[in-house]
């Protein structure tokens, strides 16, 4: 029986109707931006892997430092103990991330992160004995899959067997240009009312909606408003942080810092699975207490785990390596002129482009994640050897920062190609 053919009599995959999708490809090796197949086949992994692999696959640095960690300490219970990899991981997250955090919450994953930083804003308010209660997000983000960080995502198809089960959420549009006063306006609407916890937004970037874009000035005037109406601020950077947006985080951007930001995927250059929850002292302050009930009950029981955190900083190491940022500089500006070409072609609706991230919108009837083109260009996109997984008439590229100049001109060709198909109508 093929690898494929095993999986398919036990795994059941995330994201996959399981009664229809082809089998899966198995993976058997990787190295830089490249991906082995079983079959012999090799495909260059142009969305990083569900965003998350920075510095190419089975990166030698990274993994000889989790192999030292694993063979001095693999996990030790996080209440009562700690290690010196999730203290120096802390430490030096500290110094890179926006002014004003000053302390770490670690967990497992994003949609984690996003809930300590749910938590963490909803109890705040009730440790000052303040009935603030309310979220405000953007109407079609996506935030994770947990309950809590759905109630905080777009209503979509995805999540309607949940809706009836969410809490409900103030949502307000995304504030694209040449619609920056909507938005500022429903937020206004909303802050008056004074019964709003916090905001939680993917900062400048929309991942799953699409990669939609928005201005850091806007998102000032956001802030801005949120502050002059004490409603706290969670920055999700899950997918924007450690340098996809060309700079360390989205919020360098920004003249007003958030009080929270949850972090995930590139926390360990796409290594081990860890979430984490940086906020100011405003928060954590509000937690001390003689009072045992104002403590932040949640904790997982990977918690800080010292492997993870030891492939964070070796992550880290990597990330802030001279070399990285002029790699990131480069992909940026290879795909600022490659968006300048693409724009003007026919059936190309827009390109969009944030840092490292690269986004092309096709004309196509409907929108649906679940239409026909995604499907032609996904199955395109393996046949030219390049992973690309299209938000339905979306194609994005989001690659290892180790790409090479040839992987990246191939990854163009290929959108080229389907930007060819769909004028010829050959899908
Ligand atoms: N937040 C954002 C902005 C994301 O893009 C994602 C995942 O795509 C998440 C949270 C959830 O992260 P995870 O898939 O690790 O749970």
């Amino acid at each position: 029986m093929s690898l494929a053919e095993r999986d398919h009599n036990v795994i059941w995959h995330p994201y996959t109707q399981m009664k229809t999708a082809a089998l899966p490809i198995p993976i058997v090796r990787g190295e830089g931006a490249l991906l082995y197949a079983e079959d012999g086949k090799t495909y260059i992994d142009a969305v990083a892997s569900w965003w998350v692999n920075l510095h190419g696959h089975a990166h030698s640095y990274i993994a000889q430092k989790v192999a030292d960690q694993l063979q001095t300490l693999e996990h030790v219970i996080f209440a009562g103990f700690t290690h010196p990899a999730a203290i120096t991981f802390a430490e030096r997250l500290i110094q890179i991330l926006p002014t004003g955090q000053s302390r770490i919450f670690y967990s497992d994953n994003g949609s984690t992160a996003v809930e300590v930083a749910l938590k963490m804003a909803i109890q705040y308010w009730q440790n000052k004995g303040i009935p603030k209660r309310k979220i405000i997000a953007f109407r079609n983000s996506y935030h994770g899959d947990t309950f809590g960080a759905m109630a905080v995502s777009a209503r979509s198809a995805f999540t309607a067997p949940f809706w009836s089960y969410l809490f409900e959420v103030c949502f307000i549009d995304v504030p694209i240009p040449g619609h920056e006063e909507e938005t500022i306006k429903q937020l206004e609407a909303y802050a008056h009312a004074s019964d709003v916890a916090a905001f939680i937004y993917e900062p400048l970037v929309l991942g799953t909606a699409g990669m939609v874009m928005y201005t850091p000035q806007v998102l000032d005037q956001l802030l801005s408003i949120c502050q002059q109406h004490d409603i706290l601020t969670i920055a999700d950077e899950v997918m924007t942080g450690f340098g996809r947006t060309g700079r360390t985080f989205a919020s360098d951007y920004q003249q007003l810092k958030p009080d929270m930001v949850t972090m995930s995927k590139g926390l360990t250059g796409g290594t081990m699975a860890l979430g984490a929850t940086s906020c100011n002292e405003k928060i954590y302050e509000a937690f001390l207490s003689d009072d045992k009930h104002k403590t932040l009950f949640h904790g997982h029981s990977y918690t800080g785990n010292p492997v993870a955190c030891a492939a964070g900083l070796a992550s880290m190491d990597l990330l802030l390596q001279e070399e990285t940022q002029q790699h990131i500089t480069h992909i940026s500006q290879r795909h600022t002129a490659f968006a300048e070409q693409l724009k003007s072609m026919p059936k190309v609706v827009e390109v969009r482009q944030q840092g490292t991230i690269l986004a092309v919108e096709f004309e196509a009837d409907g929108t649906s994640y679940f239409n026909k083109l995604g499907d032609t260009l996904y199955s395109f996109a393996l046949e030219q050897g390049v992973i690309l997984r299209p938000l339905g008439n979306i194609i994005y590229v989001i690659p290892p920062y180790c790409i090479t100049d040839a992987q990246l001109d191939q990854v163009y060709q290929t959108i080229r190609g389907m930007q060819e198909l769909i004028t010829g109508n050959r899908y």
